[in-house]
């Protein structure tokens, strides 16, 4: 088995004349926090999209382990082990968060079509129990039986993170989690990443906030134009001048 659970090879993504992504390298070792920053524009969704597989890609492949996730259904790459917050939280707004937290945790455990009522009803409370586990986790247990479409920015994004979390992936990927939040919110949601990172879950995070990066960060890389410039640790990159000159000269 290979170290690394991401292997990303030789990836280009065009949309119509614009390049996005130009020759994409990117190898994640199990465990770790790598985070993928740049300017804005810098392609950095549109990489994450192509492993998820909501985007194909022009050229290159994309493996979890030994599999190839190139192709395949977005739903089939997250039944592998991979899921992901996106910018815009994606949740259920009529169910409560209780139950927001427990489809995806049941979907992943019984799978969707093979549902069992039998079965299901056993596996409820155990699901149950560990929803309320994670929400209690991400600081949202007080309002469990809310519905999830009145909760603030803030709160969707922390459900969202419970929610991923319930799957128990291979490989997590977070497109600025912390994106709109207030600073408590933030400080918040940086310590709950803190200690998913102490669990050994591999995190692929893209952030704009200098502060998230390095304080969760084991490696970086910095897109650039549709490029990757530079790949190190949070103390390489942050002494390389490419990536000044893309922050600052861009
Ligand atoms: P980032 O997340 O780093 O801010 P994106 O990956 O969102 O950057 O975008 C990279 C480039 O690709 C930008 O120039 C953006 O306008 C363009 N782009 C992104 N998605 C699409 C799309 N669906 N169709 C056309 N152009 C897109
Ligand atoms: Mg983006």
């Amino acid at each position: 088995m290979s170290e690394y659970i991401l292997d990303v090879t030789d990836v280009d993504k065009n949309f119509g004349g614009l390049r996005a992504l130009s020759d994409i390298n990117l190898r994640v070792k199990k465990g770790t926090v790598h985070a993928i920053i740049g300017p804005n524009g810098a392609g950095k969704s549109t990489l994450l999209n192509v492993i998820v597989g909501r985007l194909a890609p022009n050229r290159g492949r994309v493996l979890l382990g030994d599999q190839v996730l190139t192709g395949k259904e977005p739903h089939e790459i997250n039944q592998l082990g991979v899921a992901r917050v996106f910018q815009t939280p994606e949740i259920f707004p009529e169910l409560s968060l209780l139950q927001n937290v427990m489809v995806p945790a049941f979907a992943k455990r019984e799978g969707i079509f093979k549902m069992n009522f039998i079965k299901s009803l056993f596996a409820e409370k155990e699901v149950r129990e560990h929803a309320e586990h994670l929400l209690d986790d991400v600081g949202l247990i007080s309002q469990k039986d809310n519905i999830a479409g009145s909760m603030s920015r803030g709160d969707k994004r922390r459900l969202e993170l419970a929610m991923c979390l319930g799957q128990q992936p291979k490989l997590f990927l977070l497109d600025e989690p912390t994106a709109g939040m207030a600073r408590h919110d933030t400080n918040r949601t940086i310590d709950l990443l803190k200690r998913i990172k102490e669990r050994g879950m591999t995190k692929v995070i893209i952030e704009h906030d200098m502060h998230v990066v390095f304080s969760l960060a084991d490696r970086i890389s910095v897109l650039a134009q549709g490029a990757i410039i530079c790949e190190g640790t949070p103390e390489e990159v942050r002494n390389d001048p490419r990536v000044k000159e893309a922050y600052l000269g861009g």
